[in-house]
């Protein structure tokens, strides 16, 4: 089965977690644009220096930057089968462009599952937040945390608290969410194609529901 879907949600909403579990289910790759730019940013590219400070600030990367980076992703052969988007668009700017990239490898869009998560419950997942660096596994705190303190239960590496997850960048990153990320609920309902899901629950929970409403 071809499928292509977005993965939409506020910061802390799970995308990532949920995305995770997808690539298990319809062996499909996961497509972050927030790992493939902080990977930019550690390797110390052209990029990765043009995106570094509107991350720290929690902005928006310019579109030019995060559409190159995209392009060049999507272009590898295990996206020829379909790929799951998760932090991309962001922006009713970037559908647009996506469209025109879908339309160019002939690729069509066949959801966009918004996940919906109150803001005070956003601030917790996000100030717990762990991550492996090394595995790209996540963790949390106190909802799910590793085994020994600090350490990756998946490769043993050292877990990071990232650099936007303080609570001012969170505040900014959800501020920037309302405005320029949710315009594109409307822009997908329109289209027929926008799958809101709750996403409150366990992880497990929100897998099923997602599972269910792309079939
Ligand atoms: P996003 O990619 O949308 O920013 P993540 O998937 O990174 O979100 O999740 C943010 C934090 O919340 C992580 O620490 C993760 O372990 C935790 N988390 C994810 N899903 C849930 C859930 N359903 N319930 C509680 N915590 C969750
Ligand atoms: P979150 O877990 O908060 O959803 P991401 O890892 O997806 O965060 O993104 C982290 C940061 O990377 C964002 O705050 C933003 O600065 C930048 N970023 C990621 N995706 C995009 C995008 N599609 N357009 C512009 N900036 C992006
Ligand atoms: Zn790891």
């Amino acid at each position: 089965m071809i499928v292509n879907l977005i993965l939409l949600g506020p910061p802390g909403a799970g995308k990532g977690t949920q995305a995770q579990r997808l690539v298990e289910r319809l062996k499909l790759p996961q497509i972050s644009t927030g790992d493939l730019l902080r990977a930019a940013v550690r390797d110390g590219t052209d990029l990765g220096r043009q995106a570094k400070e509107y991350m720290q600030r929690g902005e928006l990367v310019p579109d030019s930057v995060v559409v190159l980076m995209l392009k060049k992703r999507m272009q590898a052969d295990d996206c020829r089968t379909g790929c799951i988007l998760d932090g991309f668009p962001r922006a009713v700017t970037q559908a647009e462009i996506l469209e025109g990239v879908f339309s160019e490898q002939a690729r069509s869009l066949n959801h966009v599952v918004s996940i919906e998560v109150p803001e005070e419950e956003l601030v917790r997942r996000l100030t717990g937040r762990r991550s492996c660096p090394k595995c790209g596994a996540m963790f949390h705190v106190m909802f799910s945390p590793p085994e020994k303190e600090g350490v990756c239960d998946k490769c043993d590496g050292e877990l990071i608290t990232r650099a936007d997850d303080n609570e001012e960048t969170i505040r900014n990153r959800i501020a920037v969410y309302r405005e320029q990320t949710e315009p594109l609920k409307k822009y997908y309902e329109e289209k027929g194609l926008l799958r809101p899901i709750d996403g409150t629950g366990t992880p497990k929970d929100i897998e099923e529901k997602i599972a269910k409403v792309i079939g």
